[in-house]
């Protein structure tokens, strides 16, 4: 291969590299989504979902909980458990004993669904809380994250 063929070819390579976003900018428009979300009892995007007014890759769904792929995946699976009635629980802090049953289902749903996604080898939980915790939607739901090595600490 000629030098300037070369040269060409890692021109084409470098900027199909560059037009795609550092890992950075994705985080920090996570956070910025997050910090921009007011914490409100309101009906949020995830009502819309479990009405199916929008529409969601759902993976499991029970008479309680409704599980479906997150539109912004940070992992090869990633997948959001919510409970179809929210009951006050907007975030985990606002979590009373009455709650109890139902956090138990999400996260015995996020090991159902686990297994349906073969993550045999691992995978991570997430509840994200409250602004600081870069939480971006106000109806609680856990994050199923897996297909890929997790590292700690988190950022
Ligand atoms: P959090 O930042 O913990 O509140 O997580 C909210 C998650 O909801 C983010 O990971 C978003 O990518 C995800 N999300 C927002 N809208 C949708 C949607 N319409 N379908 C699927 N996931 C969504």
């Amino acid at each position: 291969m000629s030098d300037e063929t070369q040269k060409s070819r890692l021109s084409v390579l470098s900027s199909h590299l560059t037009r795609l976003p550092p890992a950075s900018s994705l985080m920090a428009s996570e956070k910025e989504a997050a910090l921009a979300a007011a914490p409100s009892d309101s009906p949020t995007i995830f009502d819309k979902i479990i009405n199916k007014e929008i529409p969601a890759t759902v993976v499991y769904e029970d008479d309680k909980v409704l599980a479906f792929r997150d539109i912004a995946p940070q992992a090869p699976t990633h997948i959001l458990i919510i409970p179809k009635s929210k009951d006050g629980l907007t975030g985990l802090s606002k979590a009373e004993e009455r709650h109890c049953e139902i956090l138990g289902c999400l996260l015995y749903t996020a090991k159902l669904v686990a297994k349906q996604e073969g993550l045999e080898d691992g995978f991570r939980i997430v509840i994200n809380d409250g602004p600081k915790g870069c939480q971006s939607v106000y109806h609680i739901h856990v994050h199923l994250l897996g297909g890929r090595q997790m590292n700690w600490p988190p950022g």
